[in-house]
């Protein structure tokens, strides 16, 4: 299956991630992908950035030229929102109108542990947002959810689940992740509803390692037609820009 975007990765900015922007483009073009997003974790996560590094980002380039390939490589600027509790988030419209791309995710020190409704009702709350694209990780076992109920939001709203590809490595702290991206794949199947395969990289090393994922979307026989990542096209739709465009 192709693969030729990232969209949800950190860098320096995030308080805890160890590569500059610089970086991570070089990485990205070195790996030969045609597009990345740069999505620095919004103000409430501890050690962030203040909300002026979002609504500066006119300032940066959107194609990176890299030299040594002598090829450009596409990168979108946007913004993993922190979800609060009651499905409140932590950047104003002012910034989320300059991002390219949202993604609104639940984080352990920005929300304090809801039961399976009020976890639902908070990512239902947060799909209404225009400017949210992305539902980042819906699969931490720690936050459970009622992933039909999910899927159906997201297809309502025109909204993109993500398939965290971090959360299927056995260094990250989210818990039962595989069991439950398997019943949400089967769930995106069912109901014709796309999916973003992401690093969610905090290291330049990181980006574009999409392979426990896809080998979960081979196992599930999960279609190439609903995942994102095939094509740069098909990804905007689903993006500000294509509002933005509109
Ligand atoms: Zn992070
Ligand atoms: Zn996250």
């Amino acid at each position: 299956m192709k693969d030729v975007l990232d969209a949800h990765t950190h860098t320096i900015v995030s308080g805890h991630a160890y590569n500059t922007m610089t970086e991570m483009m070089q990485a990205a073009a070195e790996k030969n992908l045609e597009l990345l997003a740069i999505t620095d974790h919004a103000p409430a996560m501890p050690g962030s950035t203040h909300p002026y590094y979002f609504s500066n980002s006119d300032m940066i380039d959107r194609e990176y030229y890299h030299e040594k390939f002598g090829k450009i490589t596409r990168y979108l600027i946007g913004v993993e929102l922190n979800i609060l509790p009651g499905g409140d988030i932590d950047l104003g419209p002012k910034e989320l109108a300059k991002m390219d791309v949202a993604i609104a995710s639940i984080h352990p020190p920005c929300y304090p542990c809801g039961d399976i409704v009020e976890n639902t009702r908070a990512y239902l709350r947060v799909m209404e947002h225009p400017y949210i694209n992305i539902i980042g990780h819906p699969d931490d076992g720690r936050f459970p959810v009622h992933m039909e109920a999910l899927v159906e939001g997201a297809r309502k709203h025109g909204k993109v689940l993500e398939l965290n590809n971090h959360s299927l490595d056995s260094r990250t702290t989210r818990r039962g992740a595989r069991d439950i991206d398997r019943g949400m794949l089967l769930l995106c199947k069912k109901y014709g509803q796309p999916v973003i395969v992401n690093s969610d990289a905090h290291t330049d090393t990181e980006i574009g390692n999409h392979a426990a994922a896809f080998q979960l979307i081979e196992e599930t026989g999960f279609p190439a037609d609903l995942v994102l990542n095939t094509s740069v096209s098909l990804f905007l739709k689903y993006t500000n820009l294509s509002h933005k465009n509109a």
